[in-house]
């Protein structure tokens, strides 16, 4: 397992396959995530904001593409 993020010892996934570019994981969180230029998500910082905001974003996301990991497993889904 790589290894998880200094502040909120979390990992945070983006499945590129699923990723429809909708942006609703950036809006919710533009610190933790970024357009690429081929319009999919991709990780600038886990630590970008609080735990319960970057599951928020994960939540949001209508394609379930993110996929937020702790220490003791799968936070989300
Ligand atoms: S919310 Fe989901 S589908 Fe939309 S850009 Fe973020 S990861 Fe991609």
């Amino acid at each position: 397992m790589t290894e998880l993020s200094a502040l909120n010892r979390i990992r945070i996934e983006v499945e590129r396959d699923l990723c429809i570019g909708s942006g609703d994981c950036v809006d919710a969180a533009p610190r933790v995530f970024a357009l690429d230029d081929e319009g999919k998500a991709i990780v600038l910082d886990p630590d970008g904001a609080t735990p319960d905001e970057v599951v928020d974003a994960a939540r949001n996301c209508p394609v379930t593409a993110i996929f937020v990991v702790g220490e003791d497993g799968d936070i989300y889904p």
